[in-house]
């Protein structure tokens, strides 16, 4: 029989970090050494105070069961004490906030709640993958927003036609930014509600990489005023605490639209395993430090590449937060062309830019997720290229 797909699926483009593994897993099984600063998985492993509260959370029968859609109570207490001590915002556990089964499942999820064939939502580009694919999903109308050095890498509200801005209905964005590393300010938040309102735009803020920070706090898009009239923020343990394979996270905010999204996921899923949203409680309420040690282990690494790539010749910004570094290409190349030498002459992987977005041709993106000894390495393989 032939398997024909539905045409959604076949509008998706393919998922970029397959591909990349995919090139990557040909040239190991060649027997390259290769170095992997592609995908943004961290390769420090989760706290140990967390591994044993699931261990002993996961031997509780009262775990055993289907979980609530919305999450544990206490899940939830704990993420609204959590936010009260980090961003000074009181939330409401009984409503203003739903665990989820990460953050990619909830933002590919929102798009269900809220478009119609035919609703614009405005994405920010390069960026996420999600944020499309779920536009594609519920046929949207993708309006690529472009992030560009000259403008902090924040969108240009103002470059958006009337029309568009209109038929818009939910708008993404993303603070530390994946790929650019750029933060926002208060003030662009503050443009955004005014937008949000004028236009009846439901505002998503993916906050992934809260906790990533180097030299000063990123801000919660719900510490500005009116935030919470228009959106949502999703928040995820998976970067901060190591546990992207453990799959928990939240979305927090405007509690019609967090109903909305829970509706959805209540038809999909039946909640994240109790076992693991225990071990989140335990990441959420226990000592801090742990961030602290991993955000030190990060700046050295980034501080190690870019200063080596820079004296390499290439002109790369420090990237302020995040575990990425959002590095403009030598002179003369393409993103593709990059990243194919780099895997061909250097055994290194990374990520091209405008596989992300077409505004980030021009750019690769390293993640800093190999030890200071590896990047060490890269930077002595990527000097004997020839360029
Ligand atoms: C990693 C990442 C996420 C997804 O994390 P989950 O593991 O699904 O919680 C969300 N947004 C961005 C921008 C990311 O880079």
């Amino acid at each position: 029989m032939e398997i024909k797909l539905s045409e959604k699926l076949k509008k998706l483009p393919p998922y970029i970090f397959i591909e990349i593994d995919k090139k990557k897993q040909a040239a190991i099984d060649k027997g390259a050494d290769i170095i992997s600063l592609g995908v943004g998985d961290p390769d420090m492993s989760t706290p140990q105070h967390i591994v044993e509260s699931m261990q002993k959370a996961v031997a509780d029968p009262k775990n055993h069961h289907y979980p609530m859609g919305t999450g544990l109570l206490s899940f939830r207490q704990a993420v609204a004490s959590w936010f009260q001590k980090r961003f000074n915002v009181t939330l409401n556990p009984k409503n203003e906030i739903a665990a989820l089964l990460g953050s990619k499942e909830g933002i590919g999820h929102t798009h269900l709640a809220f478009i119609n064939p035919g609703d614009v939502v405005l994405i920010p580009e390069p960026g996420y993958p999600v944020y499309n694919t779920g536009t594609i999903f519920t046929d949207g109308v993708p309006y690529f927003m472009p992030l560009l050095e000259k403008n902090g890498f924040l969108p240009d509200l103002e470059a958006i036609p009337e029309d568009v801005a209109k038929k818009a209905k939910l708008m993404f964005l993303n603070y530390p930014n994946n790929p650019a590393s750029a933060v926002a300010t208060k003030e662009f938040f503050s443009k955004i509600v005014a937008f949000a309102k004028k236009y009846n735009i439901i505002v998503c803020h993916d906050a992934a990489y809260s906790e990533l920070y180097y030299e000063s706090k990123p801000i919660s898009f719900l510490e500005v005023e009116g935030a919470r009239d228009v959106g949502v923020e999703f928040h995820s343990l998976s970067k901060t605490y190591n546990m992207t394979g453990w799959r928990i996270a939240w979305v927090c905010g405007n509690p019609d639209i967090v109903g909305a999204i829970v509706k959805v996921k209540d038809n999909y899923d039946s909640g994240a395993f109790q076992a693991v949203q225990e071990a989140a409680i335990t990441a959420l309420t226990a000592s801090q430090d742990c961030i602290e040690e991993f955000r030190k282990i990060y700046k050295e690494r980034r501080d190690v590449l870019v200063d080596g790539l820079n004296k390499l010749g290439w002109n790369v910004t420090t990237p302020e937060a995040s575990f990425y570094v959002w590095a403009k290409v030598p002179k003369g190349y393409k993103s593709a062309d990059v990243v194919g030498k780099l895997l061909d002459e250097a055994a290194i992987v990374c990520t091209p830019g405008n596989g992300l977005g077409e505004s980030g041709e021009g750019y690769v993106r390293f993640a800093l997720t190999v030890p200071v000894s590896r990047i060490k390495e890269a930077l002595e393989r990527i000097a004997k290229i020839q360029w």
